[in-house]
């Protein structure tokens, strides 16, 4: 199934006046919808709905989410019927967003819900409930993270990776991606969370996924919160993008990277320290402020 996605990752050396190297992996390049980070942490859970003998799948997302996108393609290429569980009740009399037209468009049959709801995502009587409705649906959680994604995010690095590099950095929504290049990661690397969100919970979410200790995450560059922006942000966007030729977009990987020249800055980093960047994709949500 995933096979059939052309794997080729480029790695692009950044040009910078700094006493340390960064190396971009351009997951982002993997695929335009299937971006970055959700073909890993869709991979196998594709595959265990088709050994399970489903071939339909149902998630849950925000209007602008990477993970609905993703799954809704996914499951179009892969001949598999699909439904989006949205947030946001409100949003049933709008005209649909981009994320969510390209979602419909490629046969996801979107169901609006209130906040209220949503909240219930993970119970398992409302998760009996959606099953009663939508029947033999492999259910996929929020944001796709499960022990199925994690075991998709350990692809993320290969064995050069454990060797070339000190410090790997991901942008952090739930923390399934970040678990699982902990778990893949050599103990003698340092993994560093930039989280979207602002709040630790991270710390204790990602404690659920891997018993190793070589990771940090910090939401000190969030800019406020999920998804908020400022023309600072915008402005860092497309400069890095005309210096660098890697598009980048404003909820992850704009703010990853903010956080990382700032760090750079600072001197965090000790001499010669070599960073590798996961850019985990998401440019389907990219706007220009
Ligand atoms: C979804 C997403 C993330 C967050 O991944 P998690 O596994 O939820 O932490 C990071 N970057 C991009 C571009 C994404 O689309």
């Amino acid at each position: 199934m995933f096979d059939q996605i052309a794997q080729v990752v480029a790695y692009q050396k950044l040009n910078l006046d700094a006493p340390v190297t960064v190396t971009v992996k351009r997951l982002d390049q993997i695929h335009p919808q299937i971006s970055g980070n959700k073909f890993f942490k869709l991979k196998y859970n594709f595959l265990q709905a088709q050994k399970q003998g489903l071939n339909k799948v149902l998630t849950f997302g925000g209007a602008y989410s990477n993970h609905i996108a993703a799954t809704a393609y996914a499951a179009h290429l892969f001949g598999f019927k699909s439904v989006g569980i949205i947030r946001g009740e409100e949003l049933v009399a709008k005209p649909l967003n981009s994320t969510l037209a390209t979602a419909q468009q490629f046969g996801m049959q979107l169901q609006f819900v209130s906040r209220e709801q949503y909240r219930l995502r993970d119970q398992s009587e409302y998760l009996a409930a959606l099953n009663q409705q939508f029947p033999e649906h492999f259910i996929i959680p929020e944001g796709g993270t499960n022990p199925l994604a994690i075991q998709g995010c350990k692809e993320i690095l290969n064995t050069d990776d454990l060797k070339n590099y000190d410090v790997i950095c991901c942008a952090v929504g739930t923390g399934g991606t970040i678990s699982g290049i902990i778990e893949a990661s050599s103990e003698h690397q340092k993994i560093l969370g930039f989280s979207a969100l602002k709040g630790d919970f991270l710390q204790h979410d990602v404690q659920q996924w891997t018993m190793k200790k070589n990771w940090q995450i910090t939401d000190a560059y969030c800019g406020g919160g999920y998804a908020k922006t400022t023309p600072e942000l915008f402005h860092f966007m497309q400069a890095f993008e005309a210096e660098h030729t890697i598009p980048l977009e404003q909820v992850y990987t704009a703010k990853m990277m903010v956080g990382l020249f700032d760090l750079i800055e600072q001197n965090y980093f000790p001499k010669d320290t070599r960073i590798l960047v996961i850019h985990t994709g998401g440019l389907q949500g990219r706007h220009a402020g």
